[in-house]
């Protein structure tokens, strides 16, 4: 049976590159009568955040993207949270230790600096191969039993070219010389990515792996721990990654890359599941508008073409708009409208703001108005009133969006003490400071506070609104 997986790691905002690699998935394994399965990659416990990881479920779910299996609805092939599964890597990464295709590594870092540096004075590839890695017999034995901290390392050909095979690509032929002797247990006894990859992907029945390209070089590492686990690999499937308008990889910085800024602005799910239907594939009859069952009635991975497909906002704003306009009825239309932002949950969360600072009702729509908008109109203008140089305006309001990307936890004492950091730099008094962001964020010099705009708006509207501002 077919099987297939997307395997995020809840390391940051849900990404269009996630919906977009699932929805190819979710696809392939319909197609097929088969299963598609959600899996946590949060190996990296710095960076993993359980907040993430509801957004990302919260993301795909509305998107329409639905899973099988995964760590909300459980399964029969769990945990389904990488974090929850350290005893099976350790017990497989002890099975490559015992058979000898897996050894212990004592390297200290300095150590291996000096095996990159030398290697890199000898015009040698940087890959670092078990034969260098190894220390004088008498030399492991005294760090093993001194107890330094070591890692576990998979042992790999020194030479020869590896052939791994892609649905999409044919043969892809790698030089073993490139492929260095990758940790597959830190020191801290986690998994990497590779050994928690292949092992889940193998227990959970992975028959396709479909994933972004970004991760051809890693597949002749995973093609070897298969074999040495005497495992079958699923087939695999590097599909183009998404682009921006100027064909580089699609960035934060030129283009907005969460689904939840998506959401925010007012795309419905549909549209957007549609669209990213239209990054590589196309309907057999070409149309650009479709629904999922008809793109999983239609589906042919094969159809799925090479050149990087360019992630248009423009082109989603027109699709998005000929969904409003030939889909939705009165009653559906005001129905999305509710899902949006004309809610209670969302308007009691304004209430507090307005209500002290009007006199009539008729006053709240123009004073909340930023609460129901996208980006506002704003130019140099805007800032007429702002006691600021415009390049120190510019810096300052690009040194927040800096900051405000690194902001994991968004509440209002976060941001206060970014604001204050932000203060610090530039030498200036609080109020000096959010007049420039306070035009940027809600697009007026008169409206509610900034700083709790900025919190409702919630963090990708909040940098969308400070980039506009600048751009
Ligand atoms: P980078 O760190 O490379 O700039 P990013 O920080 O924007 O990318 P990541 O956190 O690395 O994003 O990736 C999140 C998820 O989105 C990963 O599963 C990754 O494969 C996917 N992804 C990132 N960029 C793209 C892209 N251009 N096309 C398709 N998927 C992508
Ligand atoms: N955790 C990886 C990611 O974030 C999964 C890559 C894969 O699909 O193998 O994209």
């Amino acid at each position: 049976t077919v099987r297939t997986r997307i395997a995020p790691s809840p390391t940051g905002d849900p990404h269009v590159g996630t919906a977009y690699i699932a929805l190819f998935n979710l696809c392939f394994a319909r197609q097929h009568g088969g299963q598609f399965v959600l899996r946590i990659e949060d190996t990296d416990r710095v960076r993993s955040t359980p907040e993430s990881e509801q957004m990302i479920l919260d993301s795909l779910r509305w998107l329409g993207l639905d899973w099988d299996e995964g760590p909300d609805v459980g399964g029969p092939h769990g945990p389904y949270r990488q974090s929850e599964r350290g005893e099976i890597y350790a017990e497989h990464a002890q099975r490559l230790l015992d058979a000898g295709h897996a050894f212990k590594c004592y390297r200290t870092s300095e150590e291996l600096d000096e095996l990159r540096e030398a290697r890199k004075a000898a015009g040698l590839q940087m890959a670092l191969k078990p034969v260098d890695l190894a220390l004088p017999d008498d030399e492991q034995a005294r760090r093993e039993q001194e107890g330094w901290p070591y890692v576990v390392r998979m042992q790999v050909p020194s030479e020869g070219t590896c052939v791994v095979n892609d649905m999409l690509r044919g043969e892809i032929e790698v030089d073993w010389a490139q492929v260095d002797a990758q940790i597959l247990l830190k020191s801290d006894g986690m998994p990497t990515y590779h050994l928690a990859n292949v092992v889940d992907d193998h227990l959970m029945g992975i028959s396709h792996v479909l994933r972004g390209e970004e991760w051809i070089n890693s597949a002749p590492k995973h093609q070897l721990l298969y074999e040495y686990f005497g495992w079958q690999m699923p087939q695999l499937c590097h599909m183009p990654l998404l682009r921006n308008p100027d064909k580089s990889k699609l960035s934060k910085r030129k283009n907005p890359t969460s689904i939840n800024y998506y959401r925010r602005m007012g795309f419905l799910p549909q549209a957007v599941t549609n669209y990213l239907g239209r990054m590589g594939w196309s309907m057999p009859d070409d149309r650009e508008k479709f629904s999922l069952d008809e793109m999983m009635a239609s589906f042919d991975i094969q159809r799925v073409s090479l050149g990087g497909p360019v992630f248009d906002l423009d082109k989603l704003t027109w699709l998005n708009g000929v969904y409003i306009r030939e889909d939705l009825d009165d009653a559906a239309f005001l129905q999305a409208l509710r899902d949006w932002a004309f809610n209670e949950a969302y308007v009691n969360q304004i209430l507090p703001q307005v209500r002290p600072r009007v006199d009539t009702l008729s006053q709240v729509a123009p004073l909340a108005g930023h609460f129901f908008s996208g980006l506002p109109a704003i130019d140099e203008a805007s800032f007429a009133d702002v006691k600021l140089e415009r390049e120190t305006l510019l810096k300052l309001l690009q040194f927040l969006v800096w900051r405000l990307e690194g902001v994991s936890r968004w509440d209002k004492e976060v941001l206060l003490a970014e604001v204050k950091v932000l203060g610090e730099h530039f030498e200036l008094k609080m109020k000096a400071l959010l007049a420039p962001v306070f035009i940027a964020v809600t697009g007026s010099a008169t409206s509610t506070s900034v700083m709790d705009a900025m919190v409702i708006l919630g963090s990708d509207m909040t940098r969308a609104r400070l980039r506009h501002a600048i751009e």
